[in-house]
């Protein structure tokens, strides 16, 4: 028996497993200081009122034999009419048309990201932003596919674009970003579909975040002409709804996309009806209450409530002249260290003198060195207490 030697190339350990080990070392060592955690990009607000009537309904659904449903439906790959129809009506309202064989249901994006990659061959170049969810980068490391990266800084707004000279297989893209924060504009995303038709290559659009876009930014790879040539869109309803610990998400694969003449979505289909057999009929119940008229106004104000948190963090780093980004359009801030620090310095440092939990941007790769992510994802209470403690160490430096 061998081991699949890919994994041995895999750093130590997951980033938020690091972070959380030496958070609880600290906790450990001084139980009689508050620490708080601007940490793991988890949700804290609870699910939306209409989202937990519909789980409940279908919860009685399910104590029913005349209502009672087993596995989901075959024919879209388990996914329930009611949840593709509200998915299709959320893409209408930005004029992307989706049918319903488009639309593949899942337990959420990291699955969806990951598993995706069983369609592609291991000799396929891949290229992902640096910094980087470590997601993308962990998922080919074990295939064993030649990584490159994008570099995404300070000078191109942390939005790097195609370099023509450089050929990609597979493109992830992220917007808004995690870590970053950064979204696209229209311009940027066609840049990219433009190169990934040239190269013949296929863009994983990973839209985790785009319920927390504001004005005109495109919420969906397929808001750009030619992308239903190019590009596979992976979406979730965890932080657009607070599902981390429901899991649902979804996959938009077009129907005319091909590659070597062989349908992306059918072989999506195939793979997925072979390893996977759907998700709860409660969970879905519940995601398409997310879509509705009512969900939709329900969802905004959890998000909101984030953007305010956003915002304290914001103005607590204007206060100290300390470049950022992100926060107005995604709940992550990236902001550079204080003092010239490099980030694991900063980590430990904040830890230390402020006990607030952010993470090392030198995490999500060599770019993210000198950076460090802050999420505005605890609660209003603990955001403003972290940022009053954050100021004053800041001020001593
Ligand atoms: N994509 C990005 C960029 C994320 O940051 C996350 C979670 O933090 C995910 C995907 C995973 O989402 P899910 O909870 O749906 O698996």
């Amino acid at each position: 028996m061998k081991i699949n030697q890919n994994f041995l190339n895999l750093q130590g350990s997951y980033l938020f497993s690091t972070v959380g080990a030496k958070c609880a070392t600290y906790r450990a060592e001084h139980p009689d200081r508050e620490v708080i955690k601007l940490s793991i990009g988890d949700v804290t607000r609870p699910l939306a009122p209409i989202v937990v009537d519909a789980m409940k309904r279908a919860a009685d659904e399910m104590a029913d034999a005349a209502t009672f449903k087993g596995y989901g439906p075959d024919a879209t790959c388990y996914g329930y009419e009611q949840l593709i129809g509200s998915i299709r009506a959320h893409y209408a309202r930005r004029g992307v048309v989706l049918a319903s064989d488009e639309i593949f249901i899942s337990d959420g994006a990291k699955s969806d990201l990951s598993n995706i990659l069983d369609l592609f061959s291991a000799d396929n170049t891949v290229l992902v932003p640096d910094p980087v969810y470590p997601v993308y980068v962990d998922t080919n490391i074990m295939a064993g596919r030649r990584i490159l990266y994008a570099d995404a800084n300070r000078e191109n707004d942390f939005l790097p674009l195609p370099d023509p000279e450089v050929h990609a297989d597979i493109i992830y893209i992220c917007s808004p970003n995690n870590p970053t924060g950064a979204a696209y504009q229209r311009e940027g995303l066609k840049a990219w579909v433009d190169y990934a038709l040239r190269e013949d290559a296929l863009i994983l659009y990973d839209a985790a975040y785009e319920a927390f876009l504001e004005g005109d930014l495109p919420h969906s790879i397929f808001e750009i002409e030619g992308a239903r040539d190019c590009a596979v869109e992976v979406c979730s309803y965890s932080k657009t709804a607070g599902f981390t610990g429901v899991r649902c998400g979804y996959t938009v694969i077009p129907s005319t996309l091909k590659r070597e003449g062989v349908s992306i979505g059918k072989l999506w289909a195939r793979r997925q009806s072979t390893k996977f057999n759907g998700v709860s009929y409660i969970t879905q119940m519940g995601a398409a209450a997310v879509f509705t008229e009512e969900g939709e106004r329900q969802i905004r104000e959890n998000i909101a409530y984030y953007k305010r948190n956003a915002q304290t963090i914001g103005r607590m780093l204007d206060a100290h002249g300390i470049y950022y980004t992100g926060g107005k359009h995604s709940p992550y801030i990236w902001m550079q260290c204080p003092a010239g620090m490099k980030s694991w310095e900063f980590f430990d440092l904040l830890l230390e003198n402020a006990n607030v939990v952010g993470t090392p941007g030198s995490g999500f790769g060599k770019n993210g060195e000198g950076f460090f992510r802050l999420t505005a994802f605890a609660t209003a209470e603990n955001t403003e207490k972290a940022c009053a403690r954050m100021g004053d160490y800041i001020k001593t430096l």
